[in-house]
C-alpha cells in the first residue's frame, strides 16, 4: 500500500482527498492543526484501518516514514489567512521547508498546493502558466499569495538542486460541501446568506470575476497530477475555465434556493483581483484532465449540504 501523507487534511479539499486516497487503497496519516479544518471533515474516517489522525503544525519539523506527501495546509479564505498573516507565511513557507525536508530524506513524491492567487490582480487574460503574476507585495492579501509564491520557489530549488519528485498545481477557486460556513468565501457566505434569509453581500459593484470549480473534478485533477509521468512538475493550473460576474453568481443562488435576500452592497476589499479564469490547456494535455461538473449541479449539492448542517 502507498503510504500517503496529507498536510491539511482535515480541511474542505484535503477531507475530500482523504476519502479519495482512502477509497482508492491507500494508507492515509492526516495531519492538521485543525486552524481552520475540523474533526467533523474526518469523522466518519476514524475508524477505517488504513487511515491515521495526527494533530501537528507543519511549522514545526514532522518525521515519519511516507511514500507520497500532498502539502495542502494553509489557511485557504481571506478572512482566515488574514487573521494571523505571521502565521500564514510562516505555514506556507516553514510547512514547505519542512514537508520538502521530509521528502528528501525519505524519497517521496510531493504535492503542493499552490494557488491562482500567485498571479495576483492579473492583467493578462485568461492566466497561462508562464505568467509571472502581478502580486502586492506588502498588501493584506501578501501572506498568502507571497507565502504561496516562496512554497513555489523552494519547490523548484529542491528540484533543481537535490532532484526531489515534484508536482505543483495551482487552484483556481474551488467550491462544494464542507466548505466551513463561516470562512468568508464567497460561494458560502451567498448559499449561507440566502438560505438564512440575511442580506446577499456584494463587496464592490459585483462586476468582477472568477471561476468555480466543483470539488470534486478538482481532487481528480489532485490524483491524476500526482499519478503523472515523471519530470512532469507542473506548476499546472486546475479549475473550471467557467467564468461569472459576483452578481451573477448571486442570481444563481438566489433562484436555486428560492430565496427572497436582497442584495446589499459593501466595499471591495483591497487588492481583490478584478477577473480571475484559469487557461487549463496544460492540464488538458499533459494529464487528460477538464473539469465535468457544471455550476448549476455543482451549486444544487453545496445548496443540499449547507440546507442540511444549517438545518434551514
Ligand atoms: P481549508 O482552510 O479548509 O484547509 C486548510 C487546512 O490546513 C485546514 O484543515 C487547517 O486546519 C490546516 N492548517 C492550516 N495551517 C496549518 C498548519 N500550520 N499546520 C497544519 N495544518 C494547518 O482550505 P482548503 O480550501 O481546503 O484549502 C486547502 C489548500 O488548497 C490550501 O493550501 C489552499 O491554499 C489551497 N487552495 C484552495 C483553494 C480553494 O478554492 N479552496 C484555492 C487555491 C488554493
Ligand atoms: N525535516 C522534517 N522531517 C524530516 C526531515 C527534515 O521535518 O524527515 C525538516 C527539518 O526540520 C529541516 C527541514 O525539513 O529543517 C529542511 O530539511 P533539509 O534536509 O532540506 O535541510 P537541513 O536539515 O539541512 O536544514
Ligand atoms: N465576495 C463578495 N461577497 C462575499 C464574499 C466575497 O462579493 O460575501 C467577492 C470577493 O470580493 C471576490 C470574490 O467574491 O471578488 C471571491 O472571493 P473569495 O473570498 O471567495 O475568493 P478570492 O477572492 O480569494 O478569489
Amino acid at each position: 500500500m502507498i503510504k500517503t501523507l496529507v498536510t491539511g487534511g482535515g480541511g474542505f479539499l484535503g477531507s475530500h482527498l482523504c476519502d479519495r486516497l482512502i477509497k482508492d487503497g491507500a494508507d492515509v496519516l492526516c495531519v492538521d492543526n485543525f486552524f481552520t479544518g475540523s474533526k467533523q471533515n474526518i469523522a466518519h474516517l476514524i475508524g477505517e484501518p488504513y487511515f491515521e489522525l495526527m494533530r501537528h503544525d507543519v511549522t514545526f519539523p514532522l518525521y515519519v516514514e511516507v511514500d507520497r506527501i500532498f502539502n495542502l495546509a494553509c489557511p485557504a479564505s481571506p478572512i482566515h489567512y488574514q487573521f494571523d498573516p505571521v502565521q500564514t507565511t510562516k505555514t506556507s513557507v516553514h510547512g514547505a521547508i519542512n514537508m520538502l525536508g521530509l521528502a528528501k530524506r525519505v524519497k517521496a513524491r510531493i504535492f503542493q498546493a499552490s494557488t491562482s492567487e500567485v498571479y495576483g490582480d492579473p492583467e493578462i487574460h485568461p492566466q497561462q502558466e508562464s505568467y509571472w503574476g502581478r502580486v502586492n507585495p506588502i498588501g493584506p492579501r501578501a501572506c498568502y499569495d507571497e507565502g504561496k509564491r516562496c512554497a513555489e520557489t523552494l519547490f523548484f530549488d529542491y528540484y533543481r538542486q537535490h532532484g526531489l519528485d515534484i508536482k505543483v498545481v495551482r487552484i483556481f477557486n474551488t467550491y462544494g460541501p464542507r466548505m466551513h460556513p463561516n470562512d468568508g468565501r464567497v460561494v458560502s457566505n451567498f448559499i449561507v446568506q440566502a438560505l438564512k434569509g440575511e442580506d446577499i453581500t456584494i463587496y464592490g459593484d459585483g462586476q468582477q470575476t472568477r471561476s468555480f470549480c466543483y470539488v470534486d473534478d478538482m481532487i481528480e485533477g489532485f490524483v491524476r497530477m500526482m499519478n503523472s509521468d515523471d519530470g512532469f512538475t507542473g506548476p499546472v493550473n486546475m479549475g473550471n475555465p467557467g467564468e461569472f460576474t459576483m452578481l451573477e453568481l448571486a442570481e444563481r443562488v438566489l433562484r436555486l434556493t428560492g430565496s427572497k435576500s436582497k442584495l446589499a452592497f459593501h466595499p471591495l476589499p483591497t487588492d481583490d483581483p478584478k477577473q480571475r479564469q484559469p487557461d487549463i490547456s496544460l492540464a488538458r494535455e499533459n494529464l487528460g484532465w477538464e473539469p465535468k461538473v457544471s455550476l448549476e449541479d455543482g451549486l444544487k449539492e453545496t445548496v443540499a449540504y449547507f440546507r442540511k448542517t444549517l438545518n434551514v
